[in-house]
């Protein structure tokens, strides 16, 4: 069924179901898999209360709800320009090179040199529900697409930035300094594991996650590298705020 053709609660199946669990990633989640169950019903309930200032939300995501997410999105830009790899050699996304290359002998994903096609859609929709749920920090991404070009240029080896990660930076104030960065850093980490269920760490599988504060002290590193594959099949990468957003009409 095509995302905004039918009324979306408990029980239903299929791809449109896939598409809401994405756009509501950041408010709890955290699984696409396209089956309406208690966890996308408190997506839905959770969206419902702090976006649309319901006092009795429903878990019923009905054209009302619909064109909310839409005008959450709006309200909420991307700016892809920030997002783009800087290597001069791709496209801003890599050259999806090294499909099913690992770096080493460690076949896991967060070894995967795969130049993934663009950035994960559930990944930059989690970032919209950030910024909404921390009105107190002006962010911005400091990190976002790294190809194999822009790391060899670095001397890096970390795969998780091709289209699986990016970094947040909150602006600091007049006189604020490293340390108060680093405790605003741990603050918002704590809040995105309150508000939408990611993890700090990469211990849970299907799970949005966090650096440590000891990997990353000053930016908030927020990746999707514990995803199983098939919740990282190319479908779900975009390279353009058109393809993040998906815009459909909403018929109910
Ligand atoms: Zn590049
Ligand atoms: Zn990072």
């Amino acid at each position: 069924m095509d995302y905004g053709s039918r009324i979306l609660s408990k029980g239903v199946k299929g791809a449109d179901v896939e598409e809401l669990q994405i756009r509501l990633a950041g408010f709890r989640g955290t699984l696409p898999d396209g089956e309406f169950g208690p966890g996308t019903e408190l997506q839905v309930s959770n969206f419902q209360r702090d976006v649309m200032g319901s006092s009795t939300p429903t878990g019923v995501a009905d054209g009302e709800t619909l064109r909310a997410i839409d005008s959450f999105a709006d309200q909420f830009s991307i700016d892809f320009a920030q997002l783009k790899c800087r290597c001069g050699k791709c496209d801003g996304f890599g050259q999806g090179r090294f499909k099913g290359k690992y770096l080493g002998n460690q076949k896991a994903e967060a070894f995967h040199l795969y130049e993934y096609p663009g950035i994960h859609r559930m990944l930059l929709w989690a970032v919209r529900a950030a910024v909404f749920y921390l009105p107190e920090h002006r962010f911005s991404f400091s990190s976002g697409y790294r190809c194999g070009v822009d790391n060899q240029q670095h001397h890096r080896n970390t795969t998780n930035h091709c289209g699986k990660a990016v970094d947040l930076d909150a602006a600091l104030e007049p006189g604020e300094g490293k340390r108060e960065d680093a405790i605003k850093c741990t603050k918002i980490r704590g809040r995105l594991v309150e508000v939408s269920n990611a993890q700090i760490g990469w211990g849970a599988v299907n799970r949005k996650a966090l650096e440590p504060d000891n990997v990353a002290p000053t930016w908030v590193h927020y990746d999707v590298r514990a995803y199983e594959a098939r919740y990282l099949e190319d479908r779900f990468f975009c390279k353009s705020l058109t393809a993040l957003d998906a815009r459909k009409p909403i018929l109910i």
